[in-house]
């Protein structure tokens, strides 16, 4: 890593500090934050405030599965309240405020589980302005006993008494419920108001300022000769990130497209006149096909199969990436990765005493042996907000809107060995399938789609002819994080006319099937 000066984004935009004390939704306070263009980022409940290097406008409070009472439960570094800036706790932030203020918290008698009306007693406070009685969400096992020294109660629910407190004069605030969840009416009002009239946080944070900020730090970073490697697959993160590479330090950014032979029908020409072409990204883009097929030959246990590629792709990155000749001369010091928040967040998140680390390994390998710094210019970005970039950057919307695709390609799609004629058939049925998709005006609202091809055969009859063929299952999938999806519903009409047109139109297929598991129990992908 980077020992050099860089200016943080949190540093550039007044920033709210989310802590978080492990609750399920902590990434979505920063989330609902941004929508209103406040930058929020997250750290976990540890964090030490005099290690800061920049100064929050306002820190809230996250909720946590601990009791404040447990022997080994979370506390926040007492130095928060030396910031001087307003503060915010949610459910167990709250809880965590009242403990450090009078210790007044306990187990209830019973937990407090979904919705309750709230019912606010002054709705000219601050926090909660221009919102009055609404539905919030509840999710707490303990309460506040009493009141904590100096604090009022703002609002109460029915089995709440302490529903909202505040300390007006220090600025505190703190709440049971969750306004960062979708099922609380106004939650977003309500942070809105804590974040602009309580903190006064001003509402810059947008794509178009981060480009300017982005780029300056980039090239802040690289200095004037540096140069940067990467990876490219034609996804919407790493091209973004490679056009900000691009506007940053020009053909000093390197950007290399390693065809591994399961992509998509025509994609990696189509990946190329759209970077280097349209982008005018300096692009170079290796066919390694054979390579990766020959190592394939044979293999059919999925796991297998995702090693291979991602071993071969390292490998024949790093040989390529030795071959890139400096343009000013210098040397290749740094490798970009199109790193979003959600991975980050993923790494901080506080999961307790026995807290891991994730580290991610797709790179691991490469910076130990190529000795190269890291660079990551999304890192600070949620999805929508590097499609947003994407759109800004004139990146076109077909490729930011594109369907999520797995590393190991179509690899993973041919169930059983990967061969040249399997990959014909697979690619050919795919295209047919998403062409039609884009036809009906509905590749927008499906999170991703794909064709599969199953490694049996079944009986068919084709001109008077017995077959004895292939099968395709189709897979369409409606999610909002990945997490959990379900299958989308088509109309009749659409499956049946693709079904017609692959089986006829594509050699070595005899049926069609389409996949009605959601996820869970079914994964997205068939391998
Ligand atoms: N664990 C605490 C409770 O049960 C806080 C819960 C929360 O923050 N959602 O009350």
């Amino acid at each position: 890593m980077s020992s050099e000066p860089v200016v943080e984004v949190s540093a550039v935009f007044d920033t709210i500090l989310v802590l978080d004390f492990g609750s399920q939704y902590s990434h979505l306070i920063t989330r609902r934050l941004r929508e209103f263009n406040v930058y929020a980022e997250m750290l976990p409940c540890t964090q030490k405030i005099s290690e800061l290097t920049w100064k929050p406008k306002g820190v809230i409070l996250s909720g946590g599965p601990y009791s404040v009472y447990d022997k080994d439960a979370p506390h926040v570094d007492h130095d928060v309240f030396k910031l001087d800036v307003p503060i915010l706790g949610i459910c167990y932030g709250m809880q965590e405020l009242a403990w450090i203020n009078g210790r007044g918290v306990a187990r209830g008698e019973h937990r407090e589980y979904g919705h309750a009306t709230i019912h606010v007693k002054d709705s000219d406070n601050k926090l909660f302005h221009g919102i009055d009685n609404f539905q919030v969400w509840m999710s707490h096992g303990d309460k506040l006993n009493d009141l904590p020294t100096g604090f009022k109660t703002i609002a109460t629910t029915d089995n709440s008494p302490y529903a909202a407190i505040a300390h007006e004069k220090e600025n505190i605030w703190g709440i049971q419920f969750h306004p960062e969840v979708t099922h609380t009416t106004k939650g977003k009002q309500l942070l809105r108001n804590f974040a602009i009239d309580i903190c006064q946080a001003d509402q810059k944070w947008n794509m178009k300022n981060f480009i300017h900020t982005e780029i300056e730090r980039i090239r802040t970073l690289v200095g004037e000769h540096g140069e940067v490697i990467g990876a490219v697959s034609g996804g919407v993160d790493s091209t973004v990130a490679a056009k900000l590479m691009k506007e940053a330090i020009g053909d000093r950014f390197h950007a290399i497209l390693v065809d591994n032979g399961v992509m998509r029908l025509n994609e990696c020409a189509e990946v190329k006149k759209t970077l280097s072409d349209g982008l005018g990204i300096n692009l170079t883009v290796i066919d390694a096909a054979d390579e990766f097929l020959s190592k394939l030959k044979g293999v059919t246990d999925p796991e297998k199969k995702r090693k291979i590629i991602g071993n071969t792709f390292i490998h024949i990155f790093e040989r390529e990436a030795a071959r890139i000749q400096p343009k000013a001369g210098g040397e290749i010091e740094y490798l970009l990765q199109g790193t979003l928040y959600p991975d980050v967040i993923e790494s901080i998140s506080f999961k307790g005493p026995s807290q891991t680390i994730k580290t991610h390994h797709n790179v691991g390998g490469l910076l130990e042996d190529m000795k190269l710094k890291l660079i990551e210019p999304l890192r600070e970005l949620f999805k929508d907000e590097v499609r947003a970039l994407g759109e800004l950057m004139g990146i076109p919307h077909d490729l930011v809107w594109r369907h999520p695709f797995p590393g190991p390609g179509i690899a993973i799609r041919i169930l059983g060995e990967v061969t040249p004629e399997q990959i014909k058939i697979a690619r050919h049925a795919d295209h047919i399938y998403i062409e039609e998709i884009k036809k009906a005006g509905i590749y927008d609202k499906i999170s991703q789609a794909f064709a599969c091809l199953l490694p049996v055969k079944s009986v068919g009859v084709m001109g008077d002819q017995r077959t004895y063929e292939q099968v395709i299952a189709l897979r369409a999938i409606e999610t909002s994080d990945f997490m959990t999806a379900d299958w989308y519903i088509f109309d009749a009409a659409f499956l049946k006319n693709v079904a017609k047109r692959i089986v006829n139109e594509v050699d070595g297929v005899a049926r069609v099937v389409y996949d009605i598991t959601s996820k869970p129990p079914a994964t997205v992908e068939w391998e």
